[in-house]
């Protein structure tokens, strides 16, 4: 085991389960920690690591809005300002919407070179039996010595790249599962990291928050009403995810969603196609019922996550939409988003 050397990180607390107490005049959990409570808690204090602490909000992440996202990656870019040389930041956040909040700072906060880390907990710190005291440690622990330069989630003893995440379970303390490839890191005796995580390095980070917040998460199920997609595109919608079914199938034939997306997209709104499942790649060419949205002038998700989709999209949607260059950016892989993309993976035509 090697020695604890001197490290410097800064806590951003924004709420969710992890800093929650009971509330007894609504008989239910809500954020209340503040983040020096939050320090306090830890059973063994933290030895040659200095915490710099910030407070940006008391969030249930149920709650989180785009805007929220925008917050948080000010909050990271004015610490880093005030305090240059931190070798990491740690970000305790919900775990609801968490996948959401660490993609959109992965979009938003690029190059920085060093470890931004989203944690959290499924039982509130508080709890005697609570995951938080070891998320909350292992987090500072690769924030402040891991050889990691891009955001990620550190959660059960595994670090994940956001946008490759889902919150697979609501109980279990392993919240949350990589989805193709496997986690980047693990910890044990050793922080594991491997291969293709993006290490530190000395880039000059970028920091860009511009969002369109006006995109719509669809998920197809049998009996679907095609007039929904012209509902979302009156209510102002500049983007629709489609979650389709398996390889991301769309209803061709009764109940066809076809003429919804086409006149959407004649409308100037971007609608792209992702799968339902977990595990596994969007591949509109494959089934006559994929080709149904691809003809009419769908995009495709490739093998990104419906969730890392939405936030790309907004993210995209906050810079141009300008169609062309909405398809080269939706399909450039800016920060592992799209692990396939350039490999074996053929993209949809
Ligand atoms: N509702 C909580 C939140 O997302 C759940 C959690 O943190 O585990 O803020």
């Amino acid at each position: 085991m090697s020695k604890a050397r001197n490290a410097k990180i800064a806590l951003l607390n924004t709420g969710g389960t992890i800093g929650s107490v009971y509330d007894p005049s609504t008989d239910s959990l809500r954020p209340g920690l503040s983040v020096k409570q939050l320090l306090t808690s830890l059973p063994k204090g933290l030895g040659q690591v200095e915490v710099i602490t910030r407070e940006v909000m008391e969030l249930d992440s149920a709650n989180a809005q785009p805007h929220h996202w925008q917050e948080i990656a000010g909050a990271i870019k004015s610490v880093h300002d005030e305090v240059p040389d931190l070798d990491g930041i740690v970000i305790t956040h919900g775990t609801d919407t968490m996948v959401y909040s660490a993609s959109a700072v992965s979009f938003m906060v690029q190059d920085f070179g060093k470890p931004i880390v989203f944690t959290g907990a499924q039982i509130p710190l508080v709890t005697p039996w609570s995951d938080g005291p070891r998320n909350l440690l292992d987090a500072i622990r690769v924030a402040a010595f891991a050889d990691l330069g891009e955001t990620c989630i550190v959660f059960n003893g595994e670090i994940h790249r956001p946008t490759r995440t889902k919150k697979m379970r609501s109980d279990s303390y392993d919240a949350f599962d990589s989805v193709d490839p496997a986690p980047l890191g693990t910890l044990g005796r050793d922080v594991v990291l491997f291969e293709r995580r993006t290490p530190r390095h000395n880039l000059v980070p970028r920091f860009d928050t511009r969002l369109d917040d006006r995109v719509f998460l669809l998920k197809v199920f049998p009996g679907l009403r095609p007039d929904i997609i012209p509902r979302i595109v009156d209510m102002g919608y500049h983007g629709i995810v489609i979650e389709g079914f398996g390889t991301g199938n769309i209803p061709s034939e009764e109940n066809s969603l076809a003429s919804g997306i086409k006149q959407a997209i004649s409308q100037g709104c971007f609608v792209i196609v992702s799968s339902q499942c977990a595990f596994g790649q969007t591949n509109l060419s494959l089934y006559a019922v994929g080709r149904a949205a691809l003809d009419v002038g769908a995009m495709s998700a490739y093998d990104m996550t419906s969730e890392a989709t939405v936030v790309k999209l907004a993210w995209v949607l906050g810079h141009t939409r300008d169609p062309a260059k909405v398809r080269e950016m939706m399909s450039t892989d800016y920060i592992g988003e799209m692990p396939l993309v350039g490999q074996e993976f053929a993209i949809d035509h």
